[in-house]
């Protein structure tokens, strides 16, 4: 199937007479007919659901639909975009691990490596994706255990070189984790780039109609972990609490989301709801014919901007002249976002004035949704970095972050043109 028909019908496919749509399971439990055969899910030699904080049906299936979209051999949902990247990286991480990551990362993704698992005993160097390789591999390190990137950063718009940082990240034995949330498996599927494990905020566009806070994360399958067996202990060694399961010997390919399942959704309890994870099924079903949407509004807009007197500067990776325009071209043909970034002439006073005269834009803590939307991140999301980590983080103090809904452009145009003319 193309990637339009698997949004529709991949992940729930119903028997004879069994419900259209995906049903949601809003049960804690489940029964079993005899002691034993629940012992059995409890010593993972039978697989099936016994406890909603660790596994449930209707999760499953949409985390199924975002696995095939992605290219993956598995898939689990959590309940925030946060706790997806939290558990990808320390599914394979412990204390004493390190990560090398871009800087350019979304700032609540730059605090939980820089502030929380620093905390945990886990170090981590970001670094200028936009390096060469030669530069990038000085901040590898002998206990680097992962690289992290973003396909499409949020809020700078960047596009990252996937296959660069998968060929440093492969060559120093660790996988790739992609946050693919802005770019989504509609217009880019990391994977087929090198990348080893993806990530999203399904509270973006695969929602996409602010519904609903998840995350997902999708595994490749590619990663040999036994080989670096040395490395992963987690998965290459017996874990006590499942009596001396060897995660990647007993699950092989599967082995990466089981031990994510079994053990740190079991410890750490940060499932979706199964009513999330009706949302995200549902939103995932339209999600190829908004993207197009997304991108040819934003593209018109962007344009719009940047030829206005009052704009100082516009990034859009769609834009011929953008900085990561040959970026774009190669891992998003078909667009990138409807995210773009860009700043008024006169500085944070002018930001402000132009964000308040606004009618049809909100001004949200949100993004990639179906409403158009707008934030000024040191202002709001970004508040807690200081300037000079503002700057490494390629957040320019007067950038203005756009995302672009699926409104008639004119519409936005119309509003976007009368708040600058305020200024
Ligand atoms: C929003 C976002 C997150 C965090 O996701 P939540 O669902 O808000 O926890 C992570 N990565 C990116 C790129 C995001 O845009």
């Amino acid at each position: 199937m193309k990637q339009e028909t698997k949004c529709l019908h991949s992940g729930y496919v119903p028997k004879n007479g069994e419900p259209r749509q995906m049903p949601i399971y809003q049960s804690t439990t489940f029964k079993y007919d005899s002691s034993d055969a629940m012992g059995r899910l409890f010593d993972l030699e039978d697989s099936g659901y016994f406890y909603t904080r660790l596994q449930n049906p209707s999760n499953d299936m949409t985390a199924a639909k975002i696995a095939d979209l992605e290219g993956g051999v598995a898939a689990m949902l959590t309940s925030s975009g946060q706790a997806a990247n939290f558990f990808a990286l320390f599914n394979i991480c412990e204390t004493g691990s390190h990560i090398v990551a871009s800087s350019a990362i979304y700032g609540g993704t730059y605090n939980l490596l820089g502030v929380t698992m620093k905390k945990m005993g886990i170090d981590v160097t970001f670094v200028d994706q936009n390096l060469p390789e030669e530069e990038l591999a000085k901040a590898f390190r002998p206990n680097t255990r992962a690289m992290f990137g973003e396909t499409i950063t949020n809020p700078t718009v960047s596009v990252l070189d996937i296959e660069k940082f998968a060929r440093l990240a492969h060559s120093y034995g660790v996988p790739l984790i992609v946050d693919n949330t802005f770019a989504t498996p509609v217009n880019c599927q990391p994977i087929k780039w090198g990348a080893d494990i993806v990530t999203h905020s399904t509270t973006k566009y695969m929602d996409g109609h602010g519904v609903s806070v998840g995350g997902a994360i999708v595994d490749s399958g590619n990663f040999d972990w036994l080989k670096y067996a040395d490395k992963y202990p987690g998965l290459t060694t017996p874990d006590d609490s499942y009596h001396g399961i060897v995660y990647a010997e007993k699950f092989g390919k599967l082995g990466y989301i089981t031990k994510a399942t079994s053990q740190l959704m079991r410890d750490l309890g940060s499932i979706q709801s199964p009513q999330n994870a009706f949302y995200v099924m549902n939103g995932l079903e339209s999600l190829h014919v908004r993207m197009e949407r997304h991108c040819k509004n934003a593209l018109e807009i962007a344009r719009f901007l940047k030829a206005n007197d009052k704009v100082a500067w516009v990034d859009y990776p769609d834009l011929e002249d953008d900085k990561y325009h040959a970026l774009a071209e190669k891992y998003l043909p078909n667009g990138s976002c409807g995210v773009l970034s860009f700043a008024v002439k006169g500085g944070r006073d002018c930001a402000v004035k132009f964000m308040d005269s606004l009618r049809l834009c909100d001004i949200e803590t949100h993004v990639a949704d179906a409403k158009t939307c707008i934030l000024h991140p040191a202002s709001h999301t970004h508040r807690q970095m200081t300037d000079e980590q503002l700057i490494e983080a390629g957040v320019a103090p007067d950038l203005i972050r756009l995302s672009v809904g699926l409104e008639n452009v004119d519409d936005l145009i119309a509003d976007i043109s009368q708040a600058l003319d305020k200024i």
